[in-house]
């Protein structure tokens, strides 16, 4: 896995303050996130043996997340300490739970394709390479060209999007996106998500597609048609990082040896079970209670 790490420093305000103004918070609070480490935290718990390349700052941020990597017990011995600060992101919440963020990646765009290739051994020795697009693309371009080329299964969430994410294609074997992500990476957006993903297997010749829909659950698009599959019912607490829990757990079902399917019910139930609770990386649930809720289907 190459991925990122992004302090979350949560502050709640009555309104968003204007040009010139100081504005009175009412909280504030501190998570460890970043959609890299989000997803190596998923497969981790999911029982997956994680590997992580990234960057983190000499700071104290950055030890906190060295130090959470090996809690979970997550390999960062391919994660480097930059004289740039670890990165953060600043949302601010509504009392609506309207938020407006502002990202700073600093430590995660110190990552270049040479750091991707001195772990060339790492991603060629894996069974499965899980990447997302909060870091320079072209130091994601060469993990996957990497894994690729040693018949590695790469599995990409081109999460948040960049200019130049369909540059990856040929290069990627599952693309899980949301929906409003898959209608920007084709040239056929307008039409039902099945169509989209149709366009997407073409366009990027994919071996499938993932189309993460919130509520609705997810649906898995291959050469022998599409599937829908059901979200599982809960009470919703907090959103934030459900895309991030199915993605890990997706990888680590596959790592696991699990058919397509059971990986990505698997998933399914694991993210549903991570929007029960709040919070990134820390709502994420073990393999234990993923299972446990499973056998009561
Ligand atoms: P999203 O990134 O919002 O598309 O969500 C990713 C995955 O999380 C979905 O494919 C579902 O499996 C799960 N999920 C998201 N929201 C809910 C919800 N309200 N109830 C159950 N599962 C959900």
């Amino acid at each position: 896995m190459l991925g990122s790490f992004m302090m979350d420093l949560i502050t709640r305000a009555p309104r968003r303050p204007v040009a010139g103004e100081t504005l009175i918070g009412t909280g504030f609070s501190q998570h460890l996130g970043g959609k890299g480490l989000n997803q190596a935290v998923a497969a981790a718990r999911s029982g997956a043996h994680v590997r992580m390349i990234g960057a983190v700052g000499d700071d104290d941020y950055g030890r906190q997340f060295l130090q959470r990597l090996d809690d979970e017990r997550i390999d960062g011995a391919r994660v480097m300490t930059t004289a740039r600060g670890t990165g953060v992101g600043l949302p601010l919440v509504e009392p609506g739970g309207e938020n407006s963020i502002v990202v700073v990646p600093r430590a995660n765009l110190a990552i270049t394709p040479e750091d991707v290739r001195a772990a060339a051994s790492m991603l060629q020795s894996s069974d499965v390479v899980l990447l997302q697009q909060e870091l320079p693309l072209d130091a994601i371009a060469e993990a996957a060209r990497i894994a690729h080329d040693a018949g590695v299964t790469v599995m990409l969430n081109p999460a948040p999007v960049l200019e130049g994410t369909r540059g990856l294609s040929g290069l990627v074997d599952i693309l899980v996106p949301n929906e409003p992500e898959a209608r920007s990476l084709t040239n056929d957006p307008s039409g039902t998500a099945e169509a989209v993903g149709k366009a997407l297997l073409d366009e990027w010749d994919l071996g499938r597609v993932v189309l993460t829909l919130g509520p609705a659950g997810a649906l898995v698009v291959d050469r022998d048609g599409a599937t829908p599959v059901r979200a599982h019912a809960v009470d919703a607490v907090d959103t934030v990082g459900a895309g991030d829990a199915f993605c890990g757990s997706l990888a680590a079902g596959l790592a696991r040896g699990d058919e397509f399917p059971s990986a990505v019910r698997y998933a399914n139930v694991a993210a549903a079970l991570s929007v029960t609770r709040a919070g990134g990386a820390d709502s994420v649930p073990t393999y234990a209670e993923v299972s446990e809720l499973m056998s009561g289907d």
